[in-house]
């Protein structure tokens, strides 16, 4: 298959609701809570992304507000560190280790 661009993932693409489960070609994996800090008032987890263990920081609030993007490799995550990526970016990334 010709490799073309794929789109970020957005929460609109995850969930096929006729069919009630995830919609074709996405996977779910779980961020991993790492840290739990408070800065200035503001309080963010630090998290390890499900798909590429990648570290970011997540404030609080954006979590509850619809979700954080893994910076590293596009991954959505919702409010409980529940994480979502494009199946054929995945499998890339398998790729990729046992290169
Ligand atoms: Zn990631």
């Amino acid at each position: 298959m010709k490799a073309k661009k794929i789109k970020k993932i957005r929460f609109d693409d995850i969930y096929d609701h006729a069919e009630k489960r995830l919609a074709d070609g996405v996977v779910e994996s779980n961020g991993v809570v790492v840290g739990d800090h408070s800065d200035h008032g503001k309080s963010y987890y630090e998290v390890r992304c499900g798909f590429c263990s990648g570290y970011f920081d997540a404030y609080k609030w954006s979590l509850r507000g619809g979700g954080k993007r893994c910076p590293h490799c596009d991954a959505l995550m919702g409010s409980t560190f529940q994480m979502y990526q494009w199946e054929a970016l995945v499998k890339k990334e398998e790729d990729k280790a046992n290169a």
